[in-house]
């Protein structure tokens, strides 16, 4: 059997070391005209939901262009802050080696599934080189859907477009670090690892329902078993 492996990216893959945060912010005023000091909570949302929220946090209204138009300011500023994020952030323990790992098995096509819009996704990981072992062509991110849970059959779709894999649950695998990647899975139709490396505890992992859960990718064996013998 065919398997796809949908990774996340922040907090799975890579950190941007506070550098996600300054952009998003740099963005949004380029966009609406106003400075902001926070924004609205961004843990496993898609960037539609933060960016839809940070306007009502601040009671700006939407003319109905400022997303996309914050997709293309957003891609902008980390294109432009690579150098700084490759300083600031990094690349998480074992998560190049297990790309690279599962890049080489026959039968495994890996791609992301993100909340954030494409472009912006693409940007961090060409930042940190690991655009090159994942099919990017197939992902499905923020820009998709403000729902994570639908960007499942979105990728599954995409993959069955390029490949003519069916893929169904027992056949696709989700990495990620928050109770929405959990949920993703179980309302999305796929199997969850999920790794404690973000700010969510192992523990909440497993209420929210991971029945496989690791502290991070660091052995890249267990990792690339835990795909290869899963049965759903
Ligand atoms: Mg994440």
């Amino acid at each position: 059997m065919h398997k796809l492996i949908l990774w996340d990216v922040d907090h799975t893959l890579i950190e941007t070391g506070g550098v996600g945060g300054e952009v998003f912010k740099d963005a949004f005023e380029q966009v609406t005209g106003r400075h902001i000091d926070r924004l609205a909570d961004v843990t496993g949302r898609t960037e539609q939901v933060i960016f839809r929220e940070t306007l009502d946090l601040y009671d700006i209204e939407d003319p109905g262009d400022y997303f996309p138009q914050f997709v293309e300011a957003q891609a902008t500023g980390y294109q432009t802050r690579a150098d700084e994020m490759r300083e600031r952030g990094r690349v998480l323990p074992g998560a190049r080696e297990a790309l690279a790992a599962f890049a080489e098995l026959p039968g495994i096509t890996q791609t992301v599934l993100t909340g954030n819009p494409q472009p912006s996704a693409l940007a961090k990981l060409q930042a940190f080189s690991l655009d090159g072992l994942l099919d990017l062509s197939i992902g499905a991110f923020g820009t998709d859907d403000s729902l994570r849970p639908k960007l499942v059959p979105i990728a599954q779709g995409r993959a069955f477009e390029r490949y003519g894999h069916t893929h169904t649950e027992a056949s696709t695998f989700i990495f990620g670090d928050t109770t929405s990647d959990v949920e993703a899975g179980q309302k999305g139709g796929a199997q969850v690892i999920a790794i404690a490396s973000g700010r969510t505890t192992a523990e909440e992992l497993r209420e929210a329902g991971a029945r496989t859960v690791f502290h991070d990718l660091a052995d890249t064996a267990a990792i690339v078993q835990a795909v290869t013998t899963s049965s759903p």
